[in-house]
Order: structure tokens, then C-alpha cells, then sequence
């Protein structure tokens, strides 16, 4: 575990994570860097969504949607084995018990009904290991709506039963053969794509990444995981608001979610990134897919390859609300190797009787390894939130267990 950003002391407990400033701002990053139809595309989506969330009728739709179709709430979890033998409490916001099994859902079903409202009648994703994809096809068969996945061939390739799962769900999965195929060419081409379909399809981004409004409004449709843990740990926690608050970062999008429910509190906010796409941790300023944020680069300021193995944090960036919130110091960024994530897997799996997706396994490695490390003083509450579950991954750990 290394640390690559610190807090400013003593940590604000300040209403950070507000509205973006004009064009979609968050201190020096974001903004709309699109081609000239796209920007007015995003425009639109921006009015729409800016109506539908001051909308109680818009509000009132996705709750129930949340909870009829993707099961909401989530339990708060207290890992009361592991928490033992780390001499902390932690709790786990429970997202892998959600429909389709992570986070995604809660994205999608906002961004979807959105489109229904803004009388479109297909969706346009790109998607990595197929998490987003199948969950935007999930939406789509249940609002009527036609969904067109773009994906790169290596990851078809990598990741069978998810394509099986999109089309299955009546979706259309399109091979991307440009570049490393793999989520950042697949990102482009959905973008490309959108160009010549503004007028009846809506850009459904999987994460708080892409030209404003989607950093921002990904994020909100996220929130409903602080929101329901900042609740539940009123309820259930003697301290009320826990000491830290702990999510995986890939685009950042549950991470900013959890955040969101916390940002006026003292919790102190920890996103843990894959050591190999440590974007917030180690990126560099750059513009990539509509947004200026941090980014993998080379010397000569080209984007490079981001690797881990979990798929859902193979980006070579992170959302613009996160780059801003390091540079703050309001939440912190550290980096798990592979290793690390894949025993602290196993370590949930048998003290807790759950196995969790690969990409929340990093976090749970940076809860285990500051506690031993004394980074996480003895008996402090941790929150932290589970993305997914690991059904997805037991091919790639069986391979190494
Ligand atoms: C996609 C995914 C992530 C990473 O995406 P964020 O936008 O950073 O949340 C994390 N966990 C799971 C289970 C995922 O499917």
C-alpha cells in the first residue's frame, strides 16, 4: 500500500461537494471539451437533467424504480469477524447486493429514465469488463428503450458471459478494433457515435468522467449510496458519522457517490486506485474523452495503458471531482497492488462469508493494511463501500488461488 496524496489538516468538514462551478468546473478540471454537435448535445442533456432533478415527479420515479427493479435500500453490514482481528469497526455499504450485482445499477436506471423524459429511444454505453454494459441493457429492456454497447474486441474476447448476458438482454454489443481495444478506445468510439445520433439516442456514461454535465450528474445519481449509508450510520453507529469513509476509485463514480453522503461531515475520505490506473495518485493534467483531469501519461504527454486486474479500475484517469478533491486535501488517494486486492478477497470471503468483486477488494487491502500499519488508529469506524460482488471474477481467481 502506498500513499500518494495527503489530507489537509485539520480535515474540513465543509460542503465540498456542491454544484460545479460554470461549465461544469470543479477547481481547475472538468469542463465540455467536445466536438461542436456534442457540446450542444450535452447542453441539452444538461437542461434535462438540471429539470428532472428539481423535479419530485423525476425523484419520485427513480426511487421507486431503485426499489422495486434494483432492490434498495442496501444494508450497512458490520464485518464483525474481520473487524476483530483488525481492531477497527467496519462496516460495509453493501452495493454487491444491488440488481445486476454492483453499483452501476443506480447510474443507469437515473440516466435511462432521463432519456425516456427526453423522448429518446436508445442508448449508447461503452463498457470495459461488461459491468456497465450488461446494467444499461438491464435499464433498457425494462423501460422499452434500444441499447447499443460499444466494447473493445479484447475485452469480448476476456469477458464472454457478460456479452452473452448484453445480448441476451436484447442489446446490441459492437466490436471496437482501434487502439488497445480495450475501454478507452471503446469510450471513443460510443463518443464518436453519439455524433451522428444526438437526436434520438442518449450518451449514457458508465462513471463521474466525460465532458459536464456527466461528472456531475453521474455523481448525483450516485449519491443514493452516501445518502442511504449516512443514514444507516446515524442509526447504527455510537460515534453517528464514521471516522473514515473508504471506497475503490476506477472513474471514480461510487467513490463520489459515497463521498457525496459525507463531504459536510469530519469523516476523513480515502479512494484507494489500482496501483496499475492510479490516475488521481499519479496522473498527470491532460484532456481525454470531453474532460480535462488527471490521466496516465507518457513523456511525451500521450495517454498510456492502464493495468489491473480489476477491470472496473482499468482506466488511465479519474473523474474530475476527484482530482479536484486531492488537490483540496479534502479526500485522500492511495494505490493497492493486485496482490494485495486479491487477498484481501479472500480475507472477506472466509471471515465474512462474502466474495466481493475485485475492484472493491482494493479498498477492503487499504483497510487491512493501514490498520495493521497504523494508519487507521485502533477502534476507528470505517465505512466502506462494497461496489460489487465477485461472481464476475472467479474465473480470473481461479487461475490464481
Ligand atoms: C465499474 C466498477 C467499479 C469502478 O467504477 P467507479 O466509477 O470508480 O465506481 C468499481 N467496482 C465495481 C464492482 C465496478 O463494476
Amino acid at each position: 500500500m502506498r500513499d500518494m496524496s495527503p489530507w489537509r489538516e485539520p480535515v474540513p468538514p465543509d460542503g465540498t461537494m456542491g454544484e460545479p462551478r460554470a461549465r461544469g468546473r470543479f477547481g481547475e478540471y472538468g469542463g465540455r471539451y467536445a466536438p461542436e454537435s456534442l457540446v450542444e448535445a450535452c447542453r441539452e442533456v444538461d437542461e434535462a437533467f438540471r429539470e428532472a432533478w428539481a423535479d419530485p415527479g423525476f425523484r419520485g420515479a427513480l426511487a421507486r424504480l431503485l426499489a422495486v427493479h434494483a432492490g434498495r435500500p442496501t444494508p450497512l453490514t458490520p464485518a464483525r469477524r474481520l473487524s476483530e482481528a483488525l481492531g477497527v469497526q467496519l462496516y460495509l455499504k453493501r452495493e454487491d447486493l444491488t440488481h445486476t450485482g454492483s453499483h452501476k445499477i443506480n447510474n443507469v436506471l437515473g440516466q435511462a429514465l432521463l432519456a425516456t423524459r427526453m423522448g429518446r429511444r436508445r442508448l449508447i454505453a461503452e463498457t470495459g469488463a461488461g459491468q456497465h454494459g450488461v446494467a444499461t441493457a438491464t435499464a433498457a429492456a425494462l423501460l422499452g428503450l434500444e441499447a447499443t454497447v460499444f466494447m473493445g474486441e479484447r475485452d469480448i474476447e476476456r469477458q464472454a458471459l457478460n456479452v452473452f448476458r448484453m445480448r441476451m438482454l436484447g442489446a446490441e454489443v459492437v466490436p471496437v478494433t482501434t487502439g488497445s481495444r480495450t475501454l478507452k478506445d471503446a469510450t471513443s468510439e460510443a463518443m464518436r457515435h453519439w455524433v451522428g445520433a444526438t437526436g434520438d439516442s442518449h450518451y449514457c456514461i458508465g462513471s463521474v468522467v466525460g465532458p459536464d454535465p456527466y461528472p456531475w450528474m453521474v455523481r448525483e445519481f450516485q449519491r443514493i449510496i452516501g445518502d442511504e449509508a449516512r443514514a444507516q450510520c446515524a442509526a447504527e453507529l455510537r460515534t453517528g458519522v464514521p471516522d473514515y469513509v473508504v471506497a475503490c476509485v476506477g472513474g471514480g463514480s461510487n467513490a463520489a457517490g459515497t463521498f457525496a453522503g459525507f463531504a459536510d461531515t469530519p469523516a476523513r475520505l480515502v479512494g484507494v486506485e489500482a496501483e496499475g490506473g492510479a490516475g488521481a495518485a499519479r496522473g498527470r493534467l491532460g484532456v481525454l474523452h470531453g474532460c480535462r483531469s488527471l490521466f496516465l501519461q507518457d513523456d511525451d504527454g500521450q495517454i498510456t495503458q492502464a493495468h489491473s486486474i480489476a477491470a472496473g479500475l482499468d482506466y488511465p484517469g479519474v473523474g474530475p471531482e476527484h482530482a479536484h478533491l486531492r488537490d483540496l486535501g479534502r479526500a485522500r488517494y492511495v494505490t493497492v497492488t493486485d496482490d494485495e486486492a486479491v487477498g484481501a478477497a479472500v480475507r472477506l470471503a472466509r471471515t465474512e462469508g462474502i466474495v466481493p468483486a475485485l475492484e472493491s477488494a482494493h479498498a477492503l487491502a487499504w483497510v487491512i493494511s493501514a490498520a495493521g500499519g497504523g494508519d487507521l488508529p485502533a477502534g476507528s469506524t470505517v465505512l466502506m463501500t462494497l461496489s460489487g460482488r465477485g461472481d464476475k471474477d472467479v474465473s480470473t481467481l481461479k487461475e490464481l488461488l
